[in-house]
């Protein structure tokens, strides 16, 4: 029962997502998929790393006609999930031969103005740029029938709203709204009713916050010495691929510095670097040049890289949302991850309100001692 031939796509769909390796649909788009067809608005909650993108991708290219129109716009909160969501609906329309244009700042408006002209059929945008476009007159949203909010919570967290509710007015009544979020906080809900329509919440999450394969672990670190001790724990740690989170830009310059010093191969990843130093640190992330990421939590929102064996909290998130969306940049499609976390003295208060929140035992470990690492 579990097979998306079950699901009454078109050929062309059933093609791409053979092409791309997606064997049987995860609980979110066995869910999601059949009511989104059906022309329903839907409130999608479900873990990070669940395949939300496709739960909506998969169906908006389903709905959309080849006529040479934006007939629906995707908003994510930052242009890496902006190409990254483009990408994947690309793969999904490959075969059905739509044309899907992501556009976020930081690219010259120039080029994405001539793409549109271009005729484009799915547009994914930073609310900002979108803005931009739609001032200039050089984004129509009247043809609009499927509006997606991705990642609707962490949107909300930067202050996207007044523009979000700026560029839901521009889009049709009668369009179909779809809103994914990883939590659920007030706010969302509040937006849900004032812009969707009898939608139907599909719940992916059993009172777990966060994906089960993913083990949760921190240290006790002095505040002094975090640097060594953060080098400890990734020399004793067999690391892959991982990201280390840092709550300042001055943070994450200052830790790639010391780290590079020290032999590591790392990049920072902050939103003072201009969109072309981005695409290329992201680039040698993904292409695994780099072993560890050093980023900011606004930088690293929603990035989708298979893989990623390890997240570190160098500095602790400051709530447990922002925990949840950081650890679940491992643990994605099903494969397992670590999740360290550094904490000081004063911050073990902090950590117990987030392993209360997101109901997930968070185990302490011992840093290992210089004679463990030389075994190693
Ligand atoms: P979310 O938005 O829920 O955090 P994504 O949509 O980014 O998660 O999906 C996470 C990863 O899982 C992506 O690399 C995606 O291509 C992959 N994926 C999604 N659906 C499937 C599927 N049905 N089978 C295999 N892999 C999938
Ligand atoms: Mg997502």
């Amino acid at each position: 029962m579990n097979q998306f031939s079950q699901l009454s796509l078109q050929q062309d769909i059933n093609r791409a997502i053979h092409e791309m390796g997606f064997e049987e649909p995860s609980p979110i788009q066995q869910a999601c998929i059949p009511v989104i067809l059906k022309g329903k608005d839907v409130i999608g909650h479900a873990q990070t790393g669940t395949g939300k993108t496709a739960a909506f991708g998969i169906p908006i290219v389903q709905l959309v006609t080849k006529q040479p129109k934006v007939q629906s716009i995707v908003l994510t909160p930052t242009r890496e999930l902006a190409i990254q969501v483009s990408e994947e609906l690309r793969k999904i329309a490959k075969y059905k031969r739509l044309k899907v244009l992501p556009i976020y700042g930081g690219q010259s408006i120039g080029h994405q103005i001539r793409a549109l002209k271009q005729g484009v059929h799915i547009v994914i945008g930073t609310p900002g740029r979108v803005l931009d476009h739609i001032r200039k007159n050089t984004l129509q949203l009247q043809d609009v029938k499927m509006f997606v909010l991705d990642e609707a919570d962490e949107m909300l967290d930067m202050g996207f709203i007044d523009d979000i509710e700026e560029i839901i007015r521009k889009t049709p009544n009668d369009r179909q709204t779809l809103l994914f979020s990883a939590t659920m906080p007030y706010e969302i809900k509040k937006l849900a009713n004032r812009y969707l329509k009898n939608p139907e919440v599909i719940s992916m999450n059993r009172g777990e916050v966060t994906a089960p394969s993913i083990e949760q672990v921190y240290y006790k670190v002095l505040e002094n010495n975090k640097l060594d001790s953060l080098c400890r724990i990734i020399d004793h740690h067999e690391v892959d691929l991982g990201i280390i989170f840092c709550r300042t830009k001055k943070t994450v310059d200052e830790l790639t510095e010391s780290l590079l010093a020290r032999g590591y191969i790392v990049d920072g990843l902050h939103g003072d670097l201009s969109q072309n130093q981005r695409d290329k640190v992201m680039k040698r992330f993904r292409e695994k040049t780099i072993e560890f990421l050093i980023a900011t939590d606004v930088a690293a929102r929603g990035i989708d890289v298979g893989n990623v064996s390890h997240v570190i909290n160098y500095d602790i998130p400051q709530d447990p949302e922002s925990y949840v969306h950081r650890i679940g940049r491992t643990g994605r499609a099903g494969k397992t991850g670590i999740a360290i976390t550094l904490v000081t003295p004063r911050e073990i208060k902090l950590l117990k309100t987030i392993e209360q929140e997101v109901k997930n035992k968070i185990t302490p470990q011992e840093l290992p001692t210089i004679e463990e690492l030389k075994l190693i």
